[in-house]
């Protein structure tokens, strides 16, 4: 009976320590120790960080730069405030930043594949979205807003809802702004749901009278509406949201690590200081 439980107890063991490796961690970097987590995360002079990243020794970013001023290219180069907030997390820990540009909808994917350690993309918290990655701490507020023609009948977010309303609304495909006009209004007979892989194309097509108006969050919107004559939003809201980064749920020792650094950099000022050099307070 002994053997059988001390045989039991190796077996649990083994089991566990695969569990912790995860599975491209090299040889050497499969500490499993418990206090091989405070010692990584407490690496902040810059040498080799022991977190069980895609790649070694750097947070590799999955992002959609095309979401100003949160994500968008510059002189070839992916700036915002997102890529900045990975950056003062990365320089926490001890690692590089890689970014990677895709389409909005396939950040979660690179997430859970493992392809990417974090997915920031102005990304809102939704209950869907949780079942499929770790949502960090929140770190910024989005507002879904309604962009229109400066002569549009629409005037406020009332009129989408209004009996008999049958507006074609122009989104971005698979953001939050596409998935509550689907349910609110699509679905309940109400709109007709236009979806643009870029926020400024779904933009282009409100200018061009594709589109009766623009669900999108409204930092995005601002800088949109900036560049296009005879476009303006409305006063009031569709809704508000919170923006966090998107993890593996398999890898607890990096989104530990992750949520701590960003925790104290929201706790400390850094990330609002990140945020008010791009957006001016109203
Ligand atoms: N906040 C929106 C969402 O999470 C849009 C984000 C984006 O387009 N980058 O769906």
């Amino acid at each position: 009976m002994k053997k059988l439980f001390a045989l039991l107890l190796t077996l649990a063991m083994v089991l566990s320590l695969a569990a912790c490796g995860g599975k491209d961690a090299p040889a050497e970097e499969e500490n499993t120790e418990d206090t091989a987590v405070e010692e990584s995360t407490e690496n902040t002079e810059g040498t080799e960080s022991a977190l069980p990243t895609a790649v070694e020794g750097v947070l590799t970013m999955a992002t959609n730069a095309a979401f100003p001023p949160y994500e968008y290219i510059e002189g070839g180069e992916i700036v915002g405030i997102d890529a900045e907030i990975a950056a003062a997390i990365a320089e926490k820990l001890g690692l590089e930043v890689q970014i990677e540009d895709m389409e909005f909808d396939a950040i979660i994917e690179a997430v859970k594949s493992g392809k990417a350690d974090i997915g920031l993309a102005g990304m809102t918290v939704t209950p869907d979205r949780a079942e499929e990655v770790n949502f960090t701490a929140s770190y910024a507020t989005g507002v879904q807003v309604v962009i229109v023609t400066e002569d549009s009948a629409i005037t406020s977010v009332d009129d989408l809802f209004a009996e008999g309303a049958s507006n074609v609304i122009g989104v971005q495909r698979n953001t939050t702004g596409d998935l509550y006009t689907t349910w609110d209004l699509e679905d309940a007979g109400l709109a007709t749901i236009d979806r643009y892989s870029k926020g400024a194309e779904a933009v282009q097509a409100l200018k061009t009278g594709k589109v009766d108006c623009v669900v999108i969050d409204n930092e995005p919107a601002k800088a949109f509406v900036a560049e296009v004559e005879g476009l303006k939003i409305l006063d009031t809201e569709y809704i508000l949201e919170e923006y966090a980064g998107a993890m593996n749920k398999d890898n607890a020792e990096l989104f530990e690590a992750v949520n701590v650094a960003l925790e104290e950099l929201i706790a400390d000022g850094t990330v609002q200081a990140i945020i008010d050099t791009y957006i001016s307070a109203e």
